[in-house]
């Protein structure tokens, strides 16, 4: 601040840009930037595992989210701090990468901060921790490895695949249909996978929702579904041998783009105009049964008269299809999108062999199913359940379970669940804590101590003690030298989680701790805030 005078000679005072502003630096910065991350972590911690809690979200538009998925949940957070901010991308960058595993990722993080701050507290350079964690960090991604099984499927021997997407469900809101859900997951997944290229297109899955039902009403129909139906009720709810006409030009007679007016003035002229509508309209459905087709899906609305032609003509339509509804049912059926009537001919048009609209309990929302495509590969799951909010969350849990079977295409490694894999990580990385000499090695062991917290949570979430637990889970390790030891949260009788069949995949459980390690030490390096007032 400073005192300066005006031409008047009154005074006033000038304050510097940067005063306004909140600063802090050092320890200090790093230690509230680790309290803001470890507060949205510690949220996701109940959630994690099969007996992990659900979380509601209401937005402020009063949207009602529940879920057990943990980018969803950060997502729906309203972060405000650039720190926390960073744990959400934590989530979102799992969730895009491998698609599961993303509550597990934030809860190491969080433990991996706890201990930094212990480390911090200690009088340990941040740069030393940061280096003692990425060392730590490969020892346990290369153990992974080591310990990883390799799991043999084929078309006809899909079990595996099965196991691990149920491992997968296992803590979702499906948990009790999860065998039927698992299957579903793997089949749609199947049906789109090129199992010599190890190659699965997401695009040709599309995961539909309709409230009403029950949840293990849930089905996977090869082919598509579109939340439409025909556009006039006195067409045929059923099209067999479809041969479909898919259009991106409306039926309507052309109009100027800029404004026009055109002025009216005998009756002679309003004839002459209404009858070149009517010859317009009967070249549009003339062009299209010229071509050879029995049905068309628009994606543009239609005049009420090429409505009344259409079903006079016998031709079942559908209007206002998305555009990418409008391309799935052209990639599934075989079919090209057709921008002109002119264009129109027998070779673009999309096959299937029954097109029919299904109706839903006594609701008038119906749906249209176009099955048995030409191009077989697309296929739609339909969920139902109770309400909107279970549905989505059904969606998102196929989803994960989607995406495990596809990583299994990918790399067929997996590792075993329940906390197994961290224990063995853990008590790896604090054998080789020792060869350290320096700081670093009190960086390693805290490493190994923060991959304990994954069992430690599991097993609080499911009413177990945790120090009990985890310290019976690593003795049995280490006594009968068997990795595949985790906490037993369903209760089954037995710790050994490959018995349980509860595994995950190697590329998702690696891809954790390397984005947990990688974003600690981001957090760790930075030593100064300059943030607006009131950030702090
Ligand atoms: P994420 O979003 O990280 O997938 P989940 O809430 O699905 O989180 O929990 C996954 C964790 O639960 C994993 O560590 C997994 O090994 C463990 N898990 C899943 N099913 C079981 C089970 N039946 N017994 C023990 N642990 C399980």
């Amino acid at each position: 601040m400073s005192l300066v005078f005006d031409e008047y000679g009154r005074p006033f005072i000038l304050m510097r840009e940067q005063e306004s502003k909140s600063r802090i630096k050092g320890l200090e910065a790093q230690k509230a930037n680790i309290m803001a991350a470890r507060t949205v972590t510690s949220i996701l911690r109940t959630s994690l595992g099969p007996r992990g809690m659900d979380k509601m979200m209401v937005s402020p538009d009063g949207e009602v989210t529940i879920t057990n998925d943990g980018a969803t949940i950060l997502q729906r957070l309203q972060v405000e701090h650039e720190v926390a901010k960073l744990i959400v991308e934590l989530a979102t960058s799992q969730d895009d990468e491998i698609g599961d595993g993303t509550t597990g990722v934030v809860v190491l993080a969080g433990a991996l901060l706890e201990q930094a701050e212990h480390l911090l507290d200690r009088g340990i350079h941040p740069v030393r921790i940061a280096d003692g964690f990425e060392e730590a960090c490969s020892i346990a991604v290369d153990h992974l490895a080591k310990i990883s099984e390799r799991v043999e499927f084929s078309a006809d021997k899909l079990e595996p695949l099965v196991l691990t997407a149920m491992t997968t469900l296992s803590s979702k809101i499906v948990n009790k249909h999860k065998r039927e859900m698992a299957q579903i997951a793997v089949d749609a997944v199947l049906s789109v996978a090129d199992l010599e290229r190890r190659d699965v297109n997401f695009d040709l899955i599309k995961v539909e929702g309709k409230a009403g039902g029950k949840m293990e009403d849930t089905e996977l129909i090869r082919g598509v579904v579109i939340d439409k139906d025909f556009s006039h009720p006195q067409m045929p709810k059923f099209v067999k041998d479809a041969r479909i006409a898919i259009l991106t030009a409306p039926f309507e007679p052309p109009k100027p783009k800029t404004k026009h007016r055109l002025d009216i003035t005998t009756p002679e002229a309003y004839a002459k105009l209404a009858e070149a509508e009517r010859a317009y309209f009967d070249r549009m459905i003339r062009q299209v049964l010229d071509s050879g087709a029995n049905m068309v899906v628009c994606q543009w609305g239609f005049d009420d008269e090429a409505n009344h032609l259409l079903l006079r003509n016998k031709l079942p339509a559908v209007r206002w299809v998305g555009g990418v509804e409008l391309e799935l049912i052209a990639i599934a059926t075989g079919g090209r999108i057709v921008p002109r009537f002119e264009e129109l001919t027998a070779d673009k048009l999309g096959k299937a062999a029954v097109v029919r609209e299904v109706g839903f309990g006594t609701t008038s929302a119906r749906m249209l199913v176009i099955e048995e495509c030409a191009n077989t590969k697309a296929v739609t799951v339909l969920v139902r359940g109770g309400n909107r909010m279970l549905i989505d969350e059904v969606k998102r849990s196929l989803h994960d379970a989607m995406c495990v079977t596809r990583n299994l295409i990918k790399d067929n490694r997996i590792v075993y669940g329940g906390g197994s894999a961290e224990v063995s990580c853990s008590v790896a990385v604090g054998r080789a804590a020792e060869s350290f000499s320096g700081t670093e090695q009190y960086a390693v062991r805290a490493f190994a101590d923060a991959l304990d917290d994954v069992p430690m949570a599991l097993a609080e979430n499911s009413g177990l003690s945790p120090i009990t637990t985890l310290s019976e889970v690593k003795a049995t390790q280490i006594k009968e030298d068997n990795p595949f030891i985790g906490v037993d949260c369903m209760m089954a009788g037995t710790a050994d989680m490959r018995t349980q069949n509860v595994f995950e995949t190697l590329i998702g459980k690696q891809q954790q701790l390397m984005l947990a390690t990688q974003l600690v030490k981001m957090i760790l390096k930075i030593d100064d805030v300059i943030a607006p007032h009131d950030y702090f």
